[in-house]
């Protein structure tokens, strides 16, 4: 678990704002859930015979004697939300949510036991067109982050339970036979959660797997169908793919359209975005039917790949613009009386007033570690003449010495991006 540290947080917020700004340009509502919540609720949404309902959560009971568990993922916390609140009665819904997420793994780069992830849960439609506006709006994240060339897309189909049941079965019968050429969580799988062999990074097993059944042998005609109207919007709008059909991802809830955006910038960790359709989800948890896609996308990889790519922008520098100086205690006054003048008139300007004191020479080191491009210094000189000095932080410039009534029009003429 992370500490996010000061020079860290400005990258976080320039990533959120941006996924902020693309979601909202979608229409999509904020929704804020608790970060614990029933043990049962994630056991029967995510699946017991899961990676994280089997070894991942962090379950404790309260002193209720209450089992509780620190959510490993959002959807099941937003459809328990949506749900509990009518949110779903008869309406469709576009909702979004950020937050801490907790899961016992093995840390590694790009894998944490508190890590977050801003999800995407949308409602109450059935066809392949929603799922489509959701890689379409994912794509243009990326273009906004400049991550376009860095990230690919992977779709499959996993059809309706009673096609994976189906296939299942011809997948086990098959596998039997290479039972023990298997790897040892494959073969425990075998039992347990079949599908997921699929996903096996053993090369032995993926050569067995070559010559296995296929899904798509076993796909009904409506998800076929709704697996072409997705392809055919994307290809409209001109977000690239390709069809992986050994993608089934990990949880239970999953059917039809599953997908994940995976960038190869980041070793073995390079899934930055995954999701897909979960129309028996709602039901399952005691709604009515309601169809159901959605997404989430990890955070911590996303900032990494950011900074591995250098695709930091300028201006996320978290330093102030503005530091303002005083020396001796009339100018303090002075300097607090200026400082509020210049956060009236330059909104969105940072200013860091000085506090605490010491020499010029002191104070002006705390002024460049700021990051500010400018000092505003004010010594007893400045104060009896009612000016102030402007000194450049960032460049060889010459210091000026303007009136203090001039100070918020100059120094913003001086802010403005060259
Ligand atoms: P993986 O196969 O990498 O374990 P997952 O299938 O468990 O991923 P999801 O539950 O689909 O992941 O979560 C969506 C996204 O959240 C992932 O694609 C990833 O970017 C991020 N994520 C998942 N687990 C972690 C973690 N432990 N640390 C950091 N990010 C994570
Ligand atoms: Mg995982």
């Amino acid at each position: 678990m992370n500490d996010i540290l000061p020079d860290q947080t400005p990258l976080w917020q320039y990533l959120e704002d941006t996924v902020r700004q693309v979601l909202s340009a979608y229409g999509y509502q904020e929704i804020r859930m608790p970060a614990v919540e029933q043990t049962e609720l994630f056991k029967r949404s995510i699946g017991e015979v899961t990676d994280i309902v089997e070894k991942e959560m962090y379950t404790f009971s309260d002193r209720n004697g209450d089992s509780l568990t620190l959510r490993p993922e959002g959807t099941a916390g937003c459809v328990r939300a949506a749900e509990e609140h009518g949110l779903l009665f008869n309406q469709t819904r576009r909702l979004w949510y950020t937050g801490a997420m907790f899961r016992h793994e093995r840390p590694q780069k790009g894998r944490y036991r508190q890590f977050h992830q801003i999800g995407v849960e949308c409602f109450g439609m059935t066809g392949p067109d929603i799922d489509a506006e959701l890689l379409i709006m994912t794509a243009r994240l990326w273009k906004a982050l400049g991550l376009t060339e860095h990230t690919r897309l992977e779709l499959n189909t996993i059809g309706t339970p009673a096609a994976r049941r189906q296939f299942r079965e011809a997948l086990v019968a098959y596998l039997s036979d290479y039972r023990s050429e298997l790897d040892g969580d494959s073969q425990r799988r075998l039992e347990s959660n079949p599908l997921r062999i699929l996903d096996s990074k053993n090369p032995d097993t993926q050569k067995i797997l070559d010559n296995a059944p296929r899904l798509d042998d076993f796909l009904d005609d409506e998800s076929r169908e709704h697996f072409e109207g997705l392809a055919q919007l994307l290809d409209a709008a001109g977000v690239a793919y390709t069809v992986n059909p050994r993608l089934v991802r990990g949880l239970d809830y999953y059917g039809r359209t599953v997908f994940e955006w995976i960038t190869d910038s980041l070793g073995a960790q390079g899934t930055i975005c995954a999701g897909g359709r979960y129309d028996g989800l709602v039901e399952q948890l005691g709604g009515k039917p309601t169809p159901a896609v959605g997404f989430a996308m990890g955070m911590e990889r996303l900032i990494l790949l950011l900074e591995t790519l250098q695709l930091v922008p300028d201006h996320v520098d978290g330093g102030a613009d503005v530091y303002v100086t005083a020396m001796g205690e009339g100018a303090m006054i002075t300097a607090f009386g200026l400082s509020e003048r210049l956060r009236n008139e330059l909104p969105g300007c940072r200013v860091v007033t000085h506090c605490g004191g010491g020499s010029f020479k002191s104070q002006m080191k705390k002024a460049d570690r700021s990051g500010a491009r400018f000092a505003v210094i004010l010594g007893e000189n400045e104060v009896r003449s009612g000016m102030a000095a402007i000194k450049p932080l960032r460049s060889d410039e010459q210091q000026q010495e303007v009136s203090q009534a001039e100070l918020p029009v100059i120094l913003s003429r001086l802010l403005e991006p060259a």
